[in-house]
């Protein structure tokens, strides 16, 4: 019987502890910031570090809270700087000339000549390298941002960088003047 009551009184308890908790989650559940979510939704998210910052979440926080200007992030290019500065109405920069790369490339790891360290695996924020210790490795193509941190790890330096061929898969439209500069100018803004 003594037994039976315990395992009531540690089932209620159990109850009563779950549901303190659910509630807790629910009445102190910390809201995103919707700004940083806009602005972070604009960034590509490959993760790079380029913008200076260790990620894409905390460069959208540094600009939302006006730590970090617009014009950071080389993989988003002019264009998501542009689409930055009509989101948050601030003036618009373009990249650095130096930050814009001129070509689109990717990480290709020179197979015979990997030691199988795994050390671009932990370099790599998109998970774009497969391998496994003292194997070799690989970089699969359609993941790789072109980032380059798994670069300076490998202590072989047999990761290469190559240029992605422009193919109508790849072909951009080159920027173009858009209805949304001449109402930037219009308002006194530079034109993205
Ligand atoms: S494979 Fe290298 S270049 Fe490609 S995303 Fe990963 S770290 Fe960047
Ligand atoms: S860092 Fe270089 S040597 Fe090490 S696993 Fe990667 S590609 Fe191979």
């Amino acid at each position: 019987m003594d037994i039976l009551v315990a395992i009531v009184v540690m089932a209620l308890g159990a109850l009563l502890l779950g549901a303190a908790l659910g509630y807790a989650a629910v009445r102190f559940r910390v809201e995103g910031d919707p700004v940083t979510d806009k602005i972070n939704a604009i960034l590509p998210q490959t993760q790079c570090g380029q913008c200076g910052f260790p990620g894409c979440k905390p460069y959208a926080e540094a600009i939302a809270s006006g730590k970090a200007e617009i014009n950071l992030c080389p993989p988003g290019g002019n264009e998501g700087a542009c689409k930055l500065a009509e989101l948050l109405g601030r003036d618009y920069a373009p990249l650095e000339e130096e930050a814009i790369k001129p070509e689109r490339a990717v990480a290709v790891i020179v197979e015979d000549r990997c030691i199988g360290c795994t050390l671009c695996i932990q370099a790599c924020p998109v998970d774009a390298i497969v391998g496994a210790a003292r194997q070799m490795h690989t970089v699969v193509e359609a993941l790789c941002t072109g980032c380059e941190l798994c670069l300076k790890p490998c202590p072989v330096e047999c990761i290469d960088m190559r240029a992605i061929p422009e193919t109508p898969e790849t072909w951009r439209w080159p920027e173009v003047r858009r209805p949304a500069d001449e109402r930037r100018q219009a308002e006194g803004m530079a034109a993205c």
